[in-house]
This record gives structure tokens, sequence and C-alpha cells, in this order.
């Protein structure tokens, strides 16, 4: 059997913090995301693909922005955390796709870092993994620099 997810999610901009995307800091960057976690939106999108492949809700249920535990947390511990619920465990990861959309920094440089991030993650392949980077064209919130929005698609098998 196979099942098909996908998410989404969007970050703004928030100078004085690390800028983290995919488990990986990019650096040297002007700002970081604002967010109660680490605010890595593109691990954010990812485990809600994962959830939604398996029709078990939304991050936000798991890990409510409202619970201090989660405060600065590391958005790759939260996606282990997801893998290891008795609902995902069962399940094999085929592969994943992420679009980041972002107008700035450039991110292509860390393409295989994060790639490699995710997959160690996710026990998978780095030929498994895929990570894409593109612009707005300058249109809209990413375009304008005011934030990321990521996007990623995950196949799950059993
Ligand atoms: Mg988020």
């Amino acid at each position: 059997m196979m099942r098909i997810g996908n998410g989404f999610d969007v970050h703004a901009f928030s100078g004085g913090r690390k800028l983290i995307l995919c488990g990986t800091e990019i650096t040297p960057c002007d700002a970081g995301l604002a967010g109660h976690s680490d605010a890595d939106v593109a691990v954010h999108a990812l485990m809600d693909a994962i959830l939604g492949a398996l029709a078990l809700g939304d991050i936000g249920m798991l890990f409510p922005d409202t619970d201090d535990a989660f405060l600065n947390a590391d958005s790759i511990v939260l996606l282990k955390r997801i893998l290891a619920l008795d609902a995902v465990r069962e399940w094999k990861l085929v592969n994943c796709d992420l679009t980041i959309i972002a107008q700035k920094p450039k991110l292509a440089p860390f393409r295989d870092a994060m790639r490699r991030r995710l997959a160690d993650a996710l026990n998978i392949g780095i030929d498994a993994v895929s990570v894409k980077f593109t612009t707005t064209e300058k249109l809209g919130f990413a375009g304008r620099g005011e934030g990321i929005a990521a996007a990623a698609t995950v196949l799950l098998e059993k």
C-alpha cells in the first residue's frame, strides 16, 4: 500500500535569529526566521507532509506553539518524534521532494548539506531526498524578502 502527503509552511524573517533550513544553518545571513521552535520552515512542511499522508492531522496538533516544551526546539528532533509514532513507524518513506520559496539568501550552495541532513534524519538514501529552491520573481511576501515558504511531498509505503 502507498500513501502520498503534502505539507506547506511560511515563516517571517526576524533579526537576531539563526536561519535554519532542513536542519542546516545558513551562514552568513542577515536574518533568521521568527517562530516558537527553531522555525525550520522546510522541516515543518516535511513533517506536515508525513502526517498528511497518514491523515494524522498536523504539527500544530502535536507540537502546539503554546507549549513551552517546544520553545526554540530543534525541528529535526521533532521530525524524529513523528517518525517514532506507532502509526508512522510501520511505514517506509520512499522519497520526499521539498521546494523552498525564498527571494534571499542564495541557498543552492547548501543543497547537498540539506539533503544529507534530511536523509540521515529520515534514515533513507540521499538519492531519495530532493531539495529545490525557487524565488517568486520578487512577487508577494517571499519576493519582498519578508519571509520564506516551503512545500513538501512525501510518498510512504508498507
Ligand atoms: Mg512552522
